[in-house]
């Protein structure tokens, strides 16, 4: 069995949805791990867990977006305290490493930060896992927020960075998840190399298009089919040991 560990279901069309869902069972799809973008993705998520058991629910708010008003955060807060029974993790959020790199550096940081910092204290009270958009330099912010607050359950979603970000990341325990894009990115390719399968999963950040031999396709759990004979193939593993692990990983990360 395969769990897509990282989707955004509820940013594809209903139609799509719709199609994908009545598909996962002939390509093993056991379960999906739905991440939010803000409120409103929040309670569409919620009403998709509702509907169909398959999908495990993540509450949070993406990095790559203006920061809201306070007032409205507070309101996201207290819904999320609100329905902390129906959510498996804490997720989407991290830091708005493109956001960074289109304002040319000039974004300011400290309330992304800020944010982040209260996402980790508020994983770490509710005892949830959290799901990290953190690459590159950002992640070593992330990891030091983590540690500060004792969490220790962290899932670094499609993580690209340095060995030694890495090497703490492996340290701490943490988590990363491939995409489909292993199959055409060395970058990628050399992380898988490096990071202990026990500490990994697969994903397909879906809608998110894919490039290489997915160019022109919509994205959906079957590709991880693929990334997981590239990580089999890196690892020198069997094909069946790696599904095995990476589908144990994330039953165990994400108590499913
Ligand atoms: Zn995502």
């Amino acid at each position: 069995m395969i769990i897509d560990a990282h989707i955004h279901l509820d940013h594809y069309t209903e139609q799509d949805r719709n199609e994908i869902l009545a598909q996962l069972a002939n390509y093993q799809v056991e379960a999906l791990i739905a991440v939010s973008f803000d409120l409103s993705s929040c309670l569409k998520n919620q009403s998709f867990t509702q509907d169909d058991p398959r999908i495990k629910a993540a509450f949070g708010f993406h990095p790559e977006q203006e920061i809201p008003v306070l007032e409205e955060i507070d309101k996201l807060f207290s819904w999320m305290e609100e329905h902390a029974d129906e959510m498996i993790a804490v997720g989407e959020v991290g830091l708005p490493y493109y956001k960074k790199i289109e304002s040319k550096g000039k974004l300011n940081y400290a309330p992304y930060i800020e944010l982040l910092d209260r996402f980790i204290s508020f994983a770490a009270a509710t005892k949830k896992p959290i799901v990290l958009h953190a690459v590159y330099e950002d992640a070593q912010i992330v990891c030091d927020l983590l540690e500060k607050h004792q969490v220790a359950k962290a899932h670094f979603h499609w993580f690209k960075g340095d060995d030694e970000v890495m090497k703490r990341m492996i340290r701490n325990g943490y988590y990363i998840s491939i995409t489909p894009d292993c199959l055409y990115e060395d970058e990628i390719q050399q992380l898988i190399c490096k990071y202990p399968i026990e500490q990994m999963m697969v994903e397909t950040d879906g809608p998110w298009h894919f490039e290489g031999p997915f160019t022109n396709q919509r994205t959906e759990p079957k590709m991880m089919i693929h990334a997981i004979e590239k990580i089999a193939h890196l690892k020198n593993l069997s094909i069946t040991y790696t599904t095995q692990i990476l589908y144990e990983n994330t039953k165990k990360f994400y108590k499913i």
